[in-house]
């Protein structure tokens, strides 16, 4: 039952008009908890929230119970906290500091972001330490708000493909309360991990617990995927489509360690979010 569920399933609503459409927006397609920009992404820098925008928000989550821990902002696609060139990675951090700024303005716990891209500048390591450095210094500019980084596919110059990276970021931050992962199941898939099968899904997750620890999952994005196992394309698909296939979501949905996270879709077609979260909750046994 949808309602007595320990799952958290919404999906990254838009927050056009406002962010205070957000919560709406979530609720108009049943969702129990919601993903969005705190801001235009493809933006640097925004025009700072209003009283209004931040009393609006708060009312609305309110109105229909959406709590931080059900909330999973995601930063600006422009920002590069491993960034090799100084005067842009300084762009970067002060672009990522704000974001953080306007997670607190409205309450929220929590913002996932992609790690970072070397661009072929850099070796793969250093930039991962320079995102580690990135998060140590807009914590010490900022409070509460956990910065929860997301595996990629790999595709590009993008780190964070395996869970290795993922780790020597954060044994790189120094306050480790304020440091989490949001695993992406196609970006999982697409770098490698065979999500598709029970004894892939048994085998990664094994792994995660052994390399990074499941005290360190602050959220999932519950994608399809278009693009082949270990193909590094990031390509998202709808849930019962592509070529993970629809075991997955009933072994996530039996998983009781993905409880009360925020498990956001990030599926190609927004018009079928309401069934697809209606099929997902029915899936659990
Ligand atoms: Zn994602
Ligand atoms: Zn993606």
């Amino acid at each position: 039952m949808k309602e007595d569920s320990k799952k958290i399933i919404g999906a990254h609503v838009s927050i056009s008009g406002g962010v205070e459409n957000a919560p709406l927006n979530a609720a108009a397609i049943g969702a129990k908890g919601f993903a969005m920009f705190t801001k235009n992404q493809r933006q640097w820098f925004a025009k700072p929230l209003t009283d209004e925008n931040i009393s609006q928000f708060k009312a609305n989550c309110a109105k229909f119970g959406y709590k931080p821990e059900m909330i999973l902002p995601h930063d600006s696609y422009l920002i590069n906290l491993g960034q090799p060139d100084p005067k842009k990675l300084e762009k970067s951090r002060n672009s990522f500091v704000e974001e953080i700024h306007r997670c607190m303005q409205l309450g929220l716990d929590r913002l996932n972001f992609h790690p970072g891209s070397h661009l072929k500048t850099i070796p793969e390591e250093e930039c991962l330490d320079r995102i580690a450095e990135s998060i140590n210094i807009a914590h010490s500019e900022t409070e509460g708000v956990i910065a929860v980084i997301e595996n990629t596919a790999g595709q590009g110059s993008n780190v964070g493909y395996c869970f290795e990276h993922l780790a020597r970021i954060i044994d790189g931050v120094k306050d480790k309360s304020r440091v989490g992962v949001c695993i992406d199941t196609c970006h999982a898939f697409a770098s490698g991990y065979d999500l598709s099968t029970d004894e892939g899904y048994d085998w990664t997750w094994k792994l995660f617990e052994k390399l990074i620890g499941f005290q360190y999952l602050k959220g999932m994005h519950i994608n399809g995927s278009k693009s082949k196992l270990g193909s590094r394309v990031d390509r998202h698909h709808s849930l019962q489509q592509g070529e993970l296939g629809e075991h997955l979501f009933e072994r996530l949905m039996n998983d009781s360690r993905m409880d009360n996270i925020p498990l956001m879709l990030e599926t190609i077609n927004p018009d079928i979010w309401p069934e697809e979260i209606n099929w997902l909750y029915s899936l659990e046994k």
